[in-house]
């Protein structure tokens, strides 16, 4: 099978998954993974749980974009304690981790993708993963995908600077391939963090897989949207993936009747 047979197969299986939600489908597009990656030993990475983090003091409303130059940041999988743990914004969150080498992706990464938006936003939108062109810009959602985000945001009246937009893991999975559970558990503390220095009222999850990283659930994309869940103080509500729009554009209209109650839960809460 040639590379981009096996591409056009592992997009076709994630657009399945998308829908159904279901382990079998997990698991071949994970076996496929390691074909186009040749990635075949599983990754060996200290599984950690996410550790439930201290509140911390409120910050100004102002956008936080910036990026820093690998070098600046310090290597968390070097420090002894993990100090961005104790992290008082998220400026002092990204120069602690920005150098992460805790799971393989690292070794793909051009840049981190640390996340971008307002820094003491109502709503945070969380994605699955970098993709090539986050990959390359170090920010979430650029390209065709982050252009429907923002149009999506855009139709229920919020600017991407109303916002914080983030992902479930900060550096790109090879070949756009879905996170393993194992790296995405690696990942997900930082998530964490960001949400409790945040604190947002909302969060929209975006996709399948960033809604069951980050609210720990086994059920399908069907069945869990339209629903509200408790998460970290904040409710959680779950959409489809701007990119599987792209590729299913009848999914509009059921993104659409999310994004319009995600709206009102919000205007209810303020
Ligand atoms: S994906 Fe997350 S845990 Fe893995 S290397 Fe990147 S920042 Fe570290």
């Amino acid at each position: 099978m040639n590379d981009s047979l096996k591409e056009k197969l592992i997009e076709l299986l994630k657009e399945q998954k998308e829908i159904f939600g279901d382990d079998l489908f997990e698991e071949l597009i994970q076996r496929k993974t390691k074909v186009i990656t040749k990635d075949d030993e599983e990754v060996s990475i200290t599984k950690k749980n996410p550790s439930i983090m201290n509140k911390s003091t409120p910050l100004n409303k102002k956008v936080y974009d910036k990026q820093f130059a690998f070098g600046e940041c310090e290597d968390p999988a070097n420090q002894a304690i993990e100090s961005w743990e104790s992290s008082e914004s998220l400026e002092e969150l990204h120069k602690k981790i920005g150098s992460c080498t805790k799971c393989v992706l690292h070794e793909g990464r051009n840049k981190f993708v640390f996340g971008v938006g307002n820094a003491n936003a109502d709503v945070m939108c969380i994605g699955e993963g970098p993709g090539a062109e986050e990959d390359k810009q170090g920010y979430p959602f650029v390209g065709r995908a982050g252009k429907l985000l923002t149009d999506i945001l855009k139709a229920i009246k919020f600017s991407r600077d109303d916002v914080f937009i983030g992902n479930v893991v900060k550096c790109r999975p090879p070949g756009n391939r879905t996170p393993l559970p194992s790296e995405m558990d690696t990942c997900l503390p930082y998530l964490l963090k960001q949400i409790d220095l945040i604190k947002p009222k909302l969060i929209l999850c975006l996709g399948l897989t960033a809604a069951q990283g980050l609210l720990n659930k086994k059920d399908s994309l069907t069945s869990m949207r339209g629903k509200i869940f408790e998460f970290r103080g904040a409710k959680a509500m779950v959409t489809y993936h701007p990119a599987a729009l792209l590729r299913n554009p009848q999914w509009k209209k059921g993104c659409w009747e999310d994004v319009q109650k995600f709206r009102k839960l919000y205007d209810e809460l303020n």
